[in-house]
């Protein structure tokens, strides 16, 4: 009897995780069977059950808060992009055996910009929110995008200068605190904290947007989120959350298992369509 590949998504929480959806979506487009389950696993339990996950004969992972460093860990290899982020999200099981650790966050996010929204970022001034994770996972892919500049915002100000030091040779990258805002404008603000997911904006100064400029919220949510909120109220050109992020990062992991790269558009609307928001601005 042949046995169907298993792959997972382990974090804490989990139940309301999208990635299973979205990975059996994928699957169907593709014609590929496959079997792909949500699993709670706590930071403590994660080397022990990732272990016995792939030794029963599992193919793939997928790692969320808080396990991303920890799988950075647990990788036997990294890719070039996953060693730069510090953080993994996709765990591979190799012909040999080996575990392989990739983050497709970057990718994600940059194909949710520029492909499926036409944003350019070439010759652009970005502003990216946060010194988590996440902004270290989408700040190589970004920088080869050539921008005017990039600049870091936190409010541990240490976590955003410790970035810019790691990448320094992909490129200069600018940090300050919130009140250093005063006076300066965007063409795009990322937002890569996490105060989204509390309902929470941060302190963000009028005037931070130029005209024609763009906000993007890494997080989603069943309705806009207060920074998506914030993009609309200044009249941003797009005010789009992660959810397209997810599904492209998920796109690009799909593709490191199974060979195939699903077709994204499509599995966004209906994702989209799903959720009935009538104003987030394309
Ligand atoms: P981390 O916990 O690593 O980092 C969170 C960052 O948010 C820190 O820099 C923290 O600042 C800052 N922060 C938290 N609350 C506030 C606030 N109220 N005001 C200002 N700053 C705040 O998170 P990650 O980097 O892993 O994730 C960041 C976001 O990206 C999350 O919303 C996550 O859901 C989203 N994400 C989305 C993905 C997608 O596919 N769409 C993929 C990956 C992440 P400080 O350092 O000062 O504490």
């Amino acid at each position: 009897m042949i046995k169907t590949d298993t792959y997972a998504v382990f974090g804490h929480p989990i139940n309301h995780s999208k990635s299973p959806r979205i990975h059996r979506l994928f699957a169907e487009q593709t014609g590929q069977i496959i079997e792909y389950t949500a699993q709670d696993v706590s930071a403590e339990s994660f080397a022990a059950t990732s272990k016995q996950f792939f030794v029963a004969g599992g193919k793939g992972l997928n790692c969320t808060v808080p396990l991303k460093e920890l799988a950075w860990q647990y990788a036997d290899q990294l890719t070039e992009r996953a060693h730069l982020a510090k953080a993994v999200n996709t765990l591979a099981c190799q012909a040999d055996g080996s575990i392989l650790g990739d983050n497709t966050d970057g990718v994600g996010l940059l194909n949710d910009l520029t492909v499926n929204h036409g944003i350019t970022l070439r010759g652009a001034r970005i502003l990216i929110l946060g010194a988590g994770g996440a902004t270290r996972g989408i700040i190589p892919p970004l920088l080869e995008q050539q921008p005017a500049d990039l600049t870091i915002v936190n409010r541990t100000v240490s976590k955003a200068q410790i970035i810019a030091q790691d990448l320094a040779t992909l490129g200069t990258i600018r940090t300050c605190d919130y009140t250093s805002l005063q006076g300066q404008q965007f063409d795009l603000i990322l937002n890569a904290t996490s105060a989204s997911l509390s309902d929470q904006l941060p302190p963000l100064t009028d005037n931070l947007l130029c005209s024609g400029g763009s906000c993007y919220d890494l997080a989603y949510a069943n309705q806009a989120t207060a920074f998506v909120q914030w993009g609309v109220e200044h009249l941003a050109a797009h005010s789009l959350d992660g959810l397209g992020m997810l599904v492209e990062q998920a796109a690009e992991a799909f593709y490191i298992w199974r060979g195939i790269r699903p077709e994204t558009t499509a599995i966004i609307k209906l994702l989209n369509d799903e959720r009935q928001i009538t104003n987030i601005n394309g």
